[in-house]
């Protein structure tokens, strides 16, 4: 793999990656790398609070805790512009569109991750913080109406 097109960099929920230049849609970008385990030590090593493991399949995990594992430094995302995918017990991310540099690379960890891991309602993702703000603004606004509807009636 040529020299990856992304970087460190800060996010919302701690560390992110970062486009440093365009990527192209469907473009292989990172391998997560990590220890092949199997079901029983991956379940001991959740059990332990480990976050990094991958399962391949009902035999085999991938424990992507070590840090030069740079792939672990993805984000979830409910609205994701990368994916990951395995090939033979490798575990690969590739990008869903056009990426521009600047652009936080995630991709989606999955139901479970999200409801047992995140909480639902914990998610800082983009779609996620913003369909919140969305939900603020409608419960403030309709606080507004109704105060107006007390004042009025107050004055009647
Ligand atoms: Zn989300």
């Amino acid at each position: 793999m040529p020299r990856r097109p992304f970087r460190v960099g800060r996010s919302n929920t701690g560390l992110g990656l970062f486009a440093t230049r365009p990527i192209r849609k469907r473009t292989r970008i990172a391998e997560y790398k990590g220890r092949k385990v199997n079901t029983k030590e991956a379940n001991r090593l959740e059990a332990r609070g480990n976050l990094y493991l991958y399962e391949i399949n009902s035999r085999w995990t991938i424990d992507g805790t070590p840090r030069s594992n740079i792939a672990r430094y993805f984000n979830h995302s409910c609205n994701p512009n990368a994916e990951v995918y395995d090939v033979k017990h490798r575990v690969f991310i590739r990008t869903l569109r056009n990426i521009k540099p600047g652009e936080e690379i995630t991709y989606n960890y999955g139901v479970d991750y999200l409801k047992n891991v995140i909480g639902r309602s914990n998610c800082q993702c983009g779609r996620c913080r913003r369909r919140r703000a969305r939900k603020a603004r409608e419960r403030r606004a309709l606080d507004k109406r109704r105060q107006a509807r007390l004042a009025r009636k107050r004055r009647l």
